[in-house]
């Protein structure tokens, strides 16, 4: 698994969908930038999400607030005083870790050592093995697993209570050394502030602090009203929007799975008060069935569903995703209760309320909102898609599976030889499919190599104009994913193409 994902960070840049940011001066740590690929792959799961999200839904609009915003706006949602990661240094090394990061990753090694008793099980009963049973009542199993679910316990209440003293002291009881030096010996563990600061203003004493958005809802919070009175929306609605956030993360790890600069995708579904449960539900089954759609099967994902609530929340659950890592956080869907809309009643002494005509009875609405991560979403995409394929004869090849309405390029169009006009053909066959799809021409190598490129590349459809062509207008379509190949009329590849890519 570490393996592919290796293979999915030297893939992303061979083929132009990611590169490191600034790479000329070595790179900045997890900031990335999006290549030619990239930027089209990106763009269209942005649109996959918007498209299903507004476009599809009458009682939800999309709006793109401003990055920058009134510095209250974080004194009120929270951020100025609890958007924090609990840190720790390493004295001997200098290192700095997140301190909640460094007991999880030890509680972790447990489940390791509860897997390989699960694989040696495997091993030993062969086709009769009850993987479920053995888990549930292998008392190695079920003792590794409960030390791992103490750890947790311990650090979530701990962290809750802001017992950060007691947070060092767990780190030393653990005997967990410092990853790089081995040393056991920690600092104090102290609060970060995850939010990027920066001036307004030019003048030293009238500059204004303000802050880059660590996300993109209260954008929506704060534009509540206005978008209800000018869109005429009624209770059930919903708001959406994708754009940057910025968080100083502390250990940025994993490619682009966290960054310090990445685009969010969230919509806010505000309800009436008493029927939050209700749409939590629905919201969570309705986002599933949305990354379900995409084909990647439903084993890899799963709910994980919060016991510990953040301040704001009365339930909340996480998508999370089969990555080369291992389950990992893709989505969250939170019920977010009134608490946003009231905090910016009272900071801003405006009244953000909702006269339902109904109950002749003005309230604040309560909020359910499902917020993803656009880059996050990407390398799910990207990792699973890429695959290494045994074929009939013996050889390998490496195809990037992406879904066709995902996919960057649609079609790539060939002419098999570099003469006799079958470039002239190819090329207006380019020219005419342009306006609907993202096609592209290649003429370099022998065909087969041209297949192979575009299958690492994600290409579904490869076309081919040959001396036949000439003769009856009819080209060879090989499909990317299942290699046939097919011989259609010129004027049938755009039904042929759409038929795949549109959702
Ligand atoms: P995590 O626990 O992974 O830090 P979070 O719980 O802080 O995430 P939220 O604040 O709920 O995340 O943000 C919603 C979504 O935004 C996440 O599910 C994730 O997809 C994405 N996201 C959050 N932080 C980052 C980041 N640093 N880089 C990329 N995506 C992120």
């Amino acid at each position: 698994q570490e393996d592919h994902f290796k293979k999915v960070i030297a893939h992303a840049k061979e083929y132009g969908y990611i590169f490191q940011s600034s790479e000329i001066y070595d790179g900045l740590s997890a900031v990335y930038d999006y290549a030619q690929n990239g930027a089209e792959l990106k763009k269209n799961i942005r649109e996959y999400w918007w498209k299903s999200m507004v476009q599809l839904h009458g009682n939800i609009v999309g709006i793109d607030a401003a990055i920058f915003m009134h510095p209250t706006t974080w004194k009120a949602s929270g951020h100025v005083d609890a958007f924090n990661d609990p840190l720790i240094d390493n004295k001997d090394s200098k290192k700095r870790y997140r301190a909640d990061v460094l007991v999880e990753d030890h509680a972790e090694k447990l489940e390791t050592k509860a897997q390989k008793e699960i694989k040696k099980a495997a091993k030993r009963f062969g086709d009769d093995f009850d993987q479920k049973q053995f888990e549930e009542t292998n008392p190695k199993v079920l003792k590794y697993r409960a030390e791992k679910q103490a750890i947790l316990d311990k650090l979530g209440l701990l962290l809750s209570e802001e017992r950060l003293a007691e947070v060092k002291e767990f780190i030393e009881e653990l005997g967990i050394a410092c990853p790089i030096s081995g040393s056991k010996n920690w600092t104090d563990v102290r609060q970060f502030n995850l939010m990027f600061g920066t001036k307004l203003g030019a003048s030293a004493d009238s500059a204004m602090d303000l802050y880059l958005r660590p996300e993109t809802a209260q954008g929506i919070f704060v534009n509540f009203s206005n978008v209800q009175k000018t869109g005429r929306m009624k209770i059930p609605f919903g708001i959406a929007q994708t754009g940057k956030a910025f968080r100083n993360e502390i250990v940025a790890r994993q490619f682009i799975f966290r960054m310090r600069e990445f685009e969010q995708m969230e919509m806010q579904f505000f309800v009436k008060p008493g029927t939050q449960m209700e749409w939590y539900d629905k919201w969570k089954e309705t986002r599933l069935n949305w990354h379900l759609s995409l084909g990647f099967g439903e084993e890899n994902y799963r709910f994980h569903d919060h016991e510990k609530l953040a301040h704001y929340a009365d339930a909340a659950a996480d998508i999370e995703f089969n990555f080369s890592f291992g389950f990992k956080e893709l989505e969250g869907i939170h019920s977010r209760t009134d608490f946003d809309l009231k905090a910016h009643e009272e900071h801003s002494g405006k009244k953000l309320q909702y006269f339902d005509h109904e109950e002749n009875e003005s309230y604040v609405p309560y909020v359910v909102e499902t917020s993803i991560g656009l880059d996050r979403m990407f390398l799910a995409v990207f990792s699973k898609a890429l695959q290494e394929e045994e074929l009939e004869n013996n050889t390998t090849r490496t195809v990037l599976r992406l879904p066709a309405v995902l996919a960057p390029v649609k079609a790539a169009i060939f002419p098999l030889v570099k003469k006799d006009g079958l470039p002239e053909m190819a090329r207006k066959i380019v020219e005419d499919l342009k306006w609907d799809f993202n096609v592209i021409y290649d003429e370099k190598d022998a065909v087969g190599r041209r297949y192979r490129r575009q299958d690492a590349a994600g290409t579904p459809f490869c076309i081919t104009v040959d001396h036949d062509s000439l003769e009856d207008n009819t080209v060879t379509i090989r499909h990317r994913d299942t290699m046939e190949q097919k011989r259609v009329k010129i004027e049938e590849l755009k039904a042929i193409i759409d038929n795949e890519v549109n959702m």
